[in-house]
C-alpha cells in the first residue's frame, strides 16, 4: 500500500508564490528544499486558503495584524478555515497522523512565532514619509490572525498540531 498516511498543513503561499503582497513574492524553487523532503518521505500536503487573497485581494496593500485584528475578517478567516478543521478531524480519525502545520514567519496573517504590528491606518498622507511608515512596524512574538484563529478551532475539537515558522525572508528554506 502506497499510502503514507502522514500529512502536512502548509499556508498557500509555501506552494503559491502568486498570491503574496507585492514585492514580496519569491522564485516559487526557493522552497523546493521544503516541499521536496515531504514528498520524499511520501507524505501528502494540505494547502491552507490564503486569508489575505480572498478577503483583501490581489491588489492589497501590505497590511500589520492591527489592521487585521476586526471582527469581520477574523469571521471570514473562520469560514475559510471550517472545512480545512473537519478535513484534519476526518483525516486523525481514520488514523492518518498530521506531522505539523507551517506558517510564514512574520506575515500578519499566518505568521506562527512572529508577526508584524505597528501603528497603521489611513492615507499614506497622514505619515511624514516613507521611513516614518516603516519605522512604526515591528516583529512580535505571537501568531498572526489567521494561525491565531486556526490553533483556537483545533483547540475547540481538542486536536494538538505542532505550528512552525518558515523564514521565507532567508535565501535557502529547508
Ligand atoms: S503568508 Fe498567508 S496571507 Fe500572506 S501571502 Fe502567504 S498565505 Fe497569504
Amino acid at each position: 500500500m502506497e499510502r503514507g498516511k502522514k500529512i502536512i498543513i502548509v499556508s498557500h503561499c509555501i506552494l503559491n508564490q502568486n498570491c503574496v503582497v507585492k514585492p514580496y513574492a519569491k522564485k516559487q524553487d526557493n522552497f523546493l528544499k521544503f516541499i521536496k523532503n515531504f514528498v520524499l518521505n511520501n507524505y501528502g500536503i494540505i494547502q491552507l486558503p490564503c486569508p489575505e487573497l480572498f478577503i483583501l485581494g490581489l491588489k492589497r496593500w501590505g497590511h500589520v495584524k492591527d489592521q487585521l485584528e476586526y471582527p469581520n475578517f477574523k469571521a471570514e478567516c473562520k469560514v475559510l478555515l471550517y472545512p480545512i478543521i473537519n478535513q484534519i478531524e476526518m483525516y486523525i480519525n481514520c488514523g492518518y497522523k498530521i506531522d505539523g502545520i507551517y506558517g510564514i514567519q512574520g506575515s500578519p496573517s499566518c505568521g506562527v512565532n512572529k508577526t508584524c504590528r505597528g501603528n497603521w491606518e489611513g492615507e499614506a498622507s497622514c505619515y511624514k514619509n516613507l521611513d516614518d511608515i516603516l519605522k512604526r512596524v515591528h516583529l512580535v512574538s505571537e501568531k498572526g490572525i489567521f494561525m491565531e484563529i486556526l490553533q483556537e478551532l483545533l483547540k475547540e475539537k481538542n486536536i494538538e498540531i505542532n505550528f512552525y515558522d518558515i523564514d521565507d525572508w532567508s535565501e535557502e528554506i529547508d
